[in-house]
């Protein structure tokens, strides 16, 4: 959720990158184990440099949550992800995000009101079992809902593992809040276009309802960066690299993934990529950082951006060095500041959605 950042002192802004470095190694060391610092991997490489790990968000949140000792829990991300963490650590570790203006427009794309109507409207229309099924990538209330509805979260590495069981039992699922992992794993599933039906989250009134449930309702929620890839990049790219593999997230629309080779999670791409052979020549549709950092780390191999030009997400880029150093300092002085807090309630309504998900997916 996007919230507003308050000015930081200009003294960190104006300060060398050098000084900032050995500022927060210095702080790191004075706290040792009561620090932990998470680093998504769409982080900047001023950033990333400091974390203790690198992840994707429900990794991140579960290695916060094995980190007992830690008192400050500093998440380099966005705001849902901070959220998760939260809700998975004990209630005396104080979670942190560097800047409260870096929120996830995907995210915010699913309101809990305009949620809300969605279900009431297809609770009116069909008595056939339908099951709410959030993306982790939206807000604690998004994931509360699903709790507390029978429903449960999933992330793009076990989105088709949740759709099998699920669909697998007859069931029909509403999905939220991004319309292309929905679509992209609901095809991959077996399901028809005509199985699946996209909601309108302004206005929902125009939303045609058939009269048996559709097997798959999609939040009509994107990916700001994911959205830009197109198709004819992939042409593009093929034509001017005829070897070359072409990897894509399953947040860019169907038409991007059907014409790749490969899709998958964060995690997944850094996996065929890092473990191809020297040589190998990759074209990956997804955030411009971690593009960068895999052509840095690898330079056995040729590693190009899908799209160069527009590729970065703007939000998680918030997070910068001077927010860090902010951040940490205030710690050092013991003040907290942008700590992340989720009410008791929906915190145990979405821990139950993120349960039924982790039990699908073992
Ligand atoms: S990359 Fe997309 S899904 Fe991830 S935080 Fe940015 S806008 Fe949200």
């Amino acid at each position: 959720m996007f919230k507003s950042q308050q000015r930081i002192p200009d003294e960190y802004i104006l300060m060398s990158e050098q000084e900032r470095d050995e500022r927060i190694r210095a702080i790191k060391a004075k706290l040792g184990p009561k620090l932990v610092i998470l680093g998504h991997h769409y982080q900047r490489d001023e950033v990333i440099q400091h974390a203790d790990y690198r992840g994707d968000s429900l990794k991140l949140a579960q290695l916060a949550a094995q980190e007992k000792e830690a008192e400050y829990i500093v998440f380099c991300g966005v705001h849902f992800m901070a959220e998760t963490a939260d809700m998975l650590t004990a209630s005396k570790q104080k979670v942190i995000l560097p800047d409260l203006g870096a929120g996830c427009p995907m995210a915010d794309m699913a309101e809990i009101e305009e949620v809300e109507e969605c279900w009431k409207l297809l609770k009116a229309k069909y008595n056939q079992e339908i099951i709410p099924v959030t993306y982790v990538n939206s807000d604690a209330e998004v994931k509360a809902f699903c709790g507390r509805n029978n429903g449960m979260t999933c992330t793009s590495s076990n989105a088709l593992k949740i759709f099998k069981k699920l669909l697998g039992e007859g069931k029909s699922i509403l999905f939220m809040p991004d319309e292309h992992l929905g679509r992209n794993t609901g095809l991959e599933w077996g399901l028809g276009e005509q199985d699946i039906l996209l909601w309108n989250r302004k206005n929902p009134g125009e939303v045609k309802l058939p009269e048996t449930a559709p097997r798959l309702i999609l939040w009509d929620g994107f990916c700001t960066v994911h959205q830009r890839f197109e198709p004819q990049q992939v042409d593009e790219v093929r034509e001017k690299y005829p070897d070359v593999k072409v990897i894509v997230h399953p947040e860019c629309s169907h038409d991007v993934v059907e014409r790749a080779d490969l899709s998958g999670s964060t995690d997944f791409i850094i996996r065929q990529v890092t473990g191809s052979p020297a040589g190998s020549v990759w074209a990956i549709g997804t955030e411009i950082n971690l593009v960068h950092r895999l052509a840095q780390e690898n330079p056995d191999k040729t590693i190009i951006s899908l799209n160069e030009n527009v590729c970065m997400c703007v939000m998680m880029n918030r997070i910068s060095q001077p927010h860090l150093l902010w951040t940490l300092e205030n710690i050092l002085k013991g003040k907290i500041v942008n700590q992340i807090k989720v009410e008791e309630k929906i915190t145990a309504e979405a821990i139950s959605a993120l349960n039924r998900m982790l039990d699908i997916s073992k």
